[in-house]
């Protein structure tokens, strides 16, 4: 009964959803804080204040949300965990800061930046060569990779669970066939500088898209959004679901040339043209002219997740350093699934990989103070 092009499906498995509530879930990345109150209240009061407009099809253009989107990359640099708050809005960290004014007509947005990158790799990628991406990434890559036909190349991270800058450019120079990788990358924690991707844009094709999908870049990492201004082919993929604390909203954008845009809206119109419903759309308008707050709660992230590093490093666990929201640990003499299951057992979920070269390995998604103590004790014993 199935098409023939079902075989060729491996679908994602996300980490677990438990329907109960009993578990303190530390396994998906998600943002333990909720949204900003004026997103409770621009919600409410769409909902309640004009309750015919959920009987009208929302904007397909989502304008007003990507002037939002751009007004705060602007004021954040698009780092949140660095940026000064005074309040409500931002202004960016000196080093963070943007040459240029992002506008609306760069950003292009999707229904969760799974969606975005989806469009992403039937606009740019092709099935005659090999996109270049990391040995061990976002597992979406292979996903879609397999959905659309694209070959991948997947090119071995250094020891220290970076980047191989040099292999990959040399594996794209060849290839011939562009190269996406999450920067800083998942599950591994660890990023590289925005003069290093500079580095691999100056040698890599700049007739192929060279996308870094920064879904991280807030609790810690260099944004690659300056270096827009030299390279027209790079395209940045962003999302709510981290730092904007909005996972259950889904909503991730593009920050691009506009004539990139252009393409992924082109496909989009192709397939769903109104990606974005009415009420995400409202919800994310907020969210972003609400940027102190986001920053706030990236900066307690970042300051549980270096406490929490270095309390495990104590205990005997080896804690690669990281730029995100998670760390990607492992002790020697017990294997990864071993642990994740003694988390378990105290109530704590965790994510474990049993791809080979990671097994070893668990990732822990930073949450509040008082789940990271409670995970803490977990840990301590094993
Ligand atoms: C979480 C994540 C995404 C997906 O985000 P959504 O916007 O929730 O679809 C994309 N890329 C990476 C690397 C991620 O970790």
């Amino acid at each position: 009964m199935n098409s023939k092009r079902m075989q060729n499906l491996h679908p994602y498995v996300p980490g677990e959803q438990p329907k109960d509530r009993k578990y303190i879930k530390l396994n998906a990345n998600e943002n333990p804080y909720p949204p900003c109150p004026e997103v409770i209240s621009a919600v409410t009061g769409f909902v309640s204040g004009s309750p015919e407009k959920l009987g009208l099809y929302p904007d397909p253009d989502s304008l007003a949300l990507h002037e939002a989107i751009a007004g705060m990359l602007n004021r954040t640099g698009g780092v949140l965990c660095r940026a000064v708050s005074g309040g409500k809005q931002c202004r960016p960290a000196d080093e963070d800061k943007i040459p240029f004014t992002v506008t609306p007509d760069m950003i292009y947005s999707g229904n969760g930046s799974d969606e975005v990158l989806s469009f992403v790799f039937y606009a740019f990628f092709d099935s005659d060569c090999r996109l270049v991406v990391p040995e061990f990434s976002y597992s979406f890559y292979p996903v879609y990779g397999g959905f659309y036909n694209i070959p991948l190349d997947p090119v071995k991270l250094n020891r220290d669970w970076t980047l191989d800058t040099a292999e990959m450019t040399a594996h794209e120079k060849r290839n011939r066939s562009g190269i996406i990788f999450a920067n800083p990358n998942a599950p591994t924690g660890r990023g590289i500088s925005r003069s290093q991707v500079r580095e691999m844009l100056l040698n890599t094709h700049s007739d192929k898209v060279f996308v870094v999908d920064e879904a991280y870049v807030d609790f810690g990492g260099e944004s690659c959004i300056p270096l827009l201004a030299e390279f027209p082919n790079l395209l940045i993929v962003r999302t709510f679901s981290k730092s904007l604390c909005s996972a259950g909203m889904r909503l991730g954008y593009i920050v691009a040339s506009p004539e990139l845009v252009r393409t992924v809206t082109t496909v989009k119109n192709s397939l769903n043209h109104f990606p974005i419903d009415a009420v995400a759309q409202v919800a994310g308008t907020a969210a972003c002219s609400n940027d102190g707050y986001y920053a706030d709660c990236a900066r307690k992230i970042v300051s549980e997740r270096e406490k929490f590093s270095t309390f495990l490093t104590h205990h005997g666990w080896n804690v690669i350093p990281s730029q995100t929201n998670f760390v990607f640990v492992k002790k020697n003499g017990i294997r990864g699934d071993e642990a994740y299951t003694r988390i378990k057992e105290q109530g704590i979920l965790v994510r474990h990989f049993a791809t080979k070269g990671i097994e070893e390995y668990l990732r822990i998604t930073i949450g509040t103070e008082e789940q990271m103590q409670k995970l803490s004790s977990a840990m301590e014993c094993i």
